[in-house]
């Protein structure tokens, strides 16, 4: 019974060697894996077989993965997470950007691609689900707690006194938390779609907040820079 409830996940990867390790990756930890080599076919399998979650490489020989971000993105919240040898900030922001989930750069090891897909699973169901937030208006990892109720953030029972641009910015990624979130994605949500593109200003607002949140403001634990690309908030295990 336990094998209809595993949880499906596509690969989209034209590299068979790519695809053997993460066959075995995942059937190892009881995933069942479908596997796929063009664009074309992923679309397919994508809606006739409803994966639970996307692994897609950019480089496919029919057509750039991200044209088929564009097009899931069109009809289905399915977590994608792109894996691929292209490692420039650019690249990754624009992926994100684009409405994939989350991000791994060729090479990488078994354990944190099993980490990124669980992360992405729990999403799925958070959104779905009614996550903490919506329950109770409150985001909480670590002695960190954001309420949504009253604009605040907390660290034990201290007010971090945040400014409200502080807040938004926190309060997003906490919504979104063990996501990365890139920095056009924050600025839009501060100052609308015409947002400049210079990061300079997130940065300073991120010293701010770190200084008010972290407990070493060098060594952060609660939001993490994704050099280049954004800042993803911690959540609990
Ligand atoms: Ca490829």
């Amino acid at each position: 019974m336990s094998i209809e409830l595993r949880n499906k996940i596509l690969i989209v990867e034209d590299d068979a060697g790519i695809c053997k390790f993460l066959k075995s990756a995942l059937s190892t930890n009881a995933y069942h894996v479908l596997i796929t080599d063009t664009g074309k076919k992923a679309l397919e399998m994508i809606a006739s077989h409803c994966p639970d979650c996307i692994l897609l490489d950019l480089g496919l020989p029919d057509m750039d993965g991200n044209e088929i971000i564009r097009s899931v993105r069109s009809w289905t919240s399915t977590p994608i997470i792109v894996i691929s040898a292209r490692s420039m900030e650019e690249d990754k922001a624009l992926a994100l950007d684009m409405g994939a989930d989350d991000y791994l750069t060729k090479p990488f090891g078994s354990i944190e691609l099993l980490a990124r897909i669980r992360a992405a699973l729990r999403h799925t169901r958070t959104t779905s689900q009614n996550s903490e937030i919506g329950l109770n208006g409150v985001f909480q990892v670590g002695d960190l707690r954001i309420d949504y109720c009253k604009h605040r953030v907390y660290l034990g029972d201290q007010d971090a006194n945040l400014t409200p641009n502080e807040f938004k910015i926190v309060a997003l990624l906490g919504k979104h938390a063990g996501q990365v979130i890139t920095y056009r994605t924050i600025l839009k949500e501060l100052w609308g779609p015409s947002a400049s593109r210079d990061n300079k200003i997130l940065r300073v607002h991120m010293a701010s907040i770190r200084r008010k949140i972290e407990p070493n403001p060098n060594e952060p634990i609660y939001i993490f820079t994704e050099i280049g690309v954004g800042y993803r908030m911690a959540e609990d295990e």
